[in-house]
C-alpha cells in the first residue's frame, strides 16, 4: 500500500480528543506531519519524528485541517430559483411552500440530469474541502420520484435521508400524504436511504406527523433525524431529544425548555447559519447552546430555495461573525461534531485509522477560514487518502 507523508505543516488541526489537554479544543499540533497510507491515517506527530513514505509533499508551513462533514444537504433537484431568491431579497417572506415549484421540476427532469446535476454540487463541494456530504430526498414527493432520487443520492454518498415528508404536495390531503409516505413511499426508499428525515413546522408537518413518520421510519431501519423550530417556535426539536434522535437541524426558535432538553438529551444541534444569511431571519444563538453544553454542529442546508450555498467554510466565517462562536469551536462544528450528527466517529478527526480526509488550506492558520471571508482558501483536498483537489 502506497504511504504519503505531509510535512511542512505549519499548524494541524486534528480534533483528536486525546490532544486537547495541550492543543485546545481542536487538538492543534504545530510544526507538524502527517503520514496517509492507502485510505487512512497511518502517524500524526511533530514534523521533526515523521516515519519516512513513498510519497513526500510539502505543507509550506501552511495550515492542514480534516476535510469538512457536511451533515445536511438538498442536492438532488432541477430548476432554478433565483427569481424567488431576488422577490425576496426585495421584501416578500420565505414560505415553505416554495418548496413545490422545485417539485414540479425535478418530476419533470430526467434520471441523468439529476444525477448530472448531483456530480456538478459535489464537486463544488470537494473543491471548497467537503470530503463527506450528507444528501436528502424531499423533491420528488412521489413513490418513484423519492425512490429515483435517493438512488441518485447512492451514488455520491452512504449518507442517503430519506424526507418524503418535506411539504404536503398539491392534490392530496396531509392525512392521506403521511399515509403514503409511511407506506408505499418509505418501502420504496428504504433500500437507498440509511435516515428519514421530517420538516416539521408550519406548514409542513407537526409534531404528531412527525412522530408518527419517524416511528415509521424506525421500522423499516431508517434512523430519524429533524428539521426542527426553522420559522417558529414548536415542539419539534423536544421530540428529536424525546426520541434520542442523533441531531435535530435548524434551531433558530428555541425556548428554554428546549435548550435544556437538547443538553439533556445528547441530541447535536446542527444549525445552518446560511438560511439566516440567505433568508434575512436571526440567527440561531449559538452562544446560548455552547454555554448550555449543548453539541453544535454546522452545516450547508445547500438547497435551491432558502440556502444554495456549498460553502462550509462561509458557514464558519458567518457562524464567527454572527453568531459569537470562536474560530475553533465554528470549525470543530463543521468537522468532528458534523461528523457526530451523522453519527461517524470516523470522518472529522484526523489520528491514526480515521480516514485520510485532509484539506490544505492557503493559510498559516485555521482562523483564517473566518478572518478572510469569501476568499476560497482551499489549496489541495485528499479524500480517502487519495489526492482529488
Ligand atoms: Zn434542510
Amino acid at each position: 500500500m502506497t504511504t504519503t507523508v505531509i510535512t511542512g505543516i505549519g499548524e494541524l488541526v486534528t480534533n483528536d480528543p486525546a490532544r486537547t489537554e495541550q492543543g485546545g479544543l481542536l487538538g492543534l499540533v504545530h510544526d507538524a506531519a502527517v503520514v496517509v497510507e492507502g485510505s487512512r491515517i497511518a502517524w500524526v506527530g511533530p514534523a521533526a519524528e515523521a516515519p519516512a513514505a513513498d510519497v513526500h509533499v510539502d505543507a509550506g508551513g501552511r495550515a492542514v485541517i480534516p476535510g469538512f462533514v457536511d451533515s445536511h444537504s438538498h442536492l438532488v433537484f432541477a430548476g432554478d430559483r433565483s427569481g424567488e431568491f431576488e422577490a425576496r431579497m426585495t421584501g416578500e417572506p420565505y414560505s415553505a411552500g416554495g418548496i413545490r415549484t422545485t417539485v414540479a421540476a425535478t418530476r419533470a427532469a430526467s434520471d441523468e440530469q439529476l444525477t448530472s446535476h448531483v456530480a456538478r454540487l459535489v464537486a463544488e463541494m470537494r473543491a471548497q474541502g467537503t470530503t463527506t456530504v450528507e444528501i436528502k430526498s424531499g423533491y420528488g414527493l412521489s413513490v418513484h420520484d423519492e425512490a429515483r432520487s435517493l438512488a441518485v443520492a447512492r451514488q455520491f454518498t452512504d449518507e442517503t435521508t430519506f424526507l418524503g415528508a418535506h411539504v404536503v404536495p398539491s392534490g392530496i390531503t396531509p392525512e392521506d400524504y403521511v399515509d403514503l409516505v409511511t407506506g408505499p413511499m418509505l418501502a420504496a426508499a428504504a433500500p437507498h436511504a440509511r435516515w428519514i428525515d421530517v420538516f416539521c413546522e408550519d406548514g409542513a408537518f407537526d409534531v404528531d406527523q412527525a412522530r408518527t413518520i419517524l416511528a415509521a421510519g424506525s421500522d423499516s431501519g431508517l434512523r430519524g433525524r429533524l428539521h426542527a423550530n426553522q420559522l417558529t417556535y414548536g415542539g419539534g426539536v423536544r421530540l428529536a431529544c424525546e426520541l434520542s434522535l442523533v441531531a435535530v437541524d435548524h434551531c433558530t426558535f428555541l425556548s428554554d425548555l428546549d435548550v435544556e432538553s437538547l443538553s439533556d438529551s445528547g441530541t447535536i444541534a446542527t444549525l445552518l447559519p446560511g438560511v439566516e444569511f440567505s433568508t434575512r431571519q436571526p440567527y440561531p444563538d449559538a452562544r446560548r447552546l455552547l454555554d448550555a453544553g449543548v453539541r453544535v454542529a454546522l452545516a450547508s442546508d445547500c438547497n435551491p430555495g432558502s440556502c444554495f450555498t456549498s460553502s462550509m467554510a462561509l458557514c464558519i466565517a458567518l457562524a464567527v461573525r454572527e453568531m459569537r462562536m470562536s474560530p475553533a469551536e465554528a470549525l470543530h462544528a463543521a468537522t468532528a461534531t458534523g461528523a457526530g450528527a451523522l453519527g461517524r466517529d470516523d470522518v472529522g478527526v484526523l489520528a491514526p485509522g480515521k480516514a485520510a480526509d485532509l484539506v490544505l488550506l492557503d493559510a498559516p492558520s485555521h482562523v483564517h477560514l473566518a478572518y478572510r471571508p469569501g476568499v476560497p482558501l482551499v489549496a489541495g483536498v485528499w479524500q480517502a487518502g487519495r489526492p482529488v483537489v
